[in-house]
């Protein structure tokens, strides 16, 4: 039956303009009514919400771009006193042990951590207690020690960080997380994006992580997919709506953590977080 659209449209316009919120990207040429045929779902980034796949997987390849150049502006951050000179303020140290560490870790071609624990100088923990200091974040308190947590955080992300899910709490809205070696912001950042919680770093000693790591269990109905050749936003935008399609996503979110560019999908009943692993420039290396 043909209607003439002409006098439905006035009447009914605003129901649908409730109903069916208008499509966030400028470009999308879906009309309120194709709109209302098409999709009644669509996804929500954000804010935004976006009528169709395609409007999505331009929405997805404008947001690809901007994460892809986002490693460039991160500066790296250099911690202000060496570790030898914090383990000297503690009284770890005695000016001697440290010259003589530090020449041996020079000779060695190793990491004075790695030459103070061989010479039995400092102890894994007391290193640990050193690292927080030189950070200004705290050492893991015992009481928070060995405790399971069930965390749906990448675990490529985690292994690229030396870092571990301590604490997690949705009700909270907390994330307490462990590093081993230096606080990376880009991950408290992404995981504040993804879960809406408030991330929070400690340090841990690196058989902590090891224990821990072992205690984390996997959040069900949620898969990890890491793509480690580059691609351009573009094919990056074309995989992530290819899985929106294959879990019928409603929800995305994009955050970018150190090498990595991550997406996650959100579907009825599953999760997908699709990583990409990005270039990376002479600056952003220096945080390694
Ligand atoms: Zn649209």
């Amino acid at each position: 039956m043909k209607v003439s659209l002409g006098s439905l449209l006035p009447a009914v316009d605003r129901g649908w303009k409730s109903m069916y919120a208008a499509c966030s990207l400028a470009t999308c040429r879906n009309t309120l009514l194709m709109r209302s045929v098409q999709s009644r779902v669509g996804i929500n980034v954000g804010q935004a919400w976006y009528c169709s796949m395609d409007c999505f997987a331009a929405a997805a390849r404008t947001m690809f771009t901007s994460l892809c150049g986002g490693t460039v502006l991160e500066m790296p951050h250099v911690p202000r006193r060496s570790i030898g000179l914090v383990l000297l303020a503690k009284g770890t140290l005695t000016d001697e042990q440290l010259r003589s560490a530090l020449a041996q870790s020079k000779l060695r071609g190793e990491e004075l951590e790695e030459t103070l624990i061989r010479l039995g100088l400092a102890s894994e923990r007391q290193l640990t207690a050193a690292r927080a200091a030189q950070w200004g974040y705290p050492v893991l308190g015992q009481d928070r020690v060995g405790q399971p947590v069930q965390a749906d955080v990448p675990s490529i992300l985690l292994q690229t960080c030396t870092a571990a899910p301590l604490h997690y709490s949705m009700t909270a809205k907390r994330f307490l997380l462990g590093f081993v070696y230096r606080v990376e912001h880009s991950l408290l950042n992404a995981l504040e994006q993804m879960t809406e919680c408030r991330a929070e770093p400690c340090f841990i000693t690196p058989t902590e992580y090891v224990e821990q790591m072992e205690r984390l269990t996997a959040v069900p109905d949620c898969e990890e997919v890491v793509f480690e050749n580059p691609q351009t936003p573009a094919q990056m935008a074309k995989t992530a709506a290819g899985f929106a399609v294959e879990i019928g996503a409603r929800e995305a979110r994009f955050a970018q953590c150190r090498e990595y560019v991550w997406s996650r999908l959100a579907g009825k009943r599953r999760k997908i977080d699709v990583l990409f692993r990005v270039k990376i420039t002479a600056e952003a290396s220096l945080r390694g």
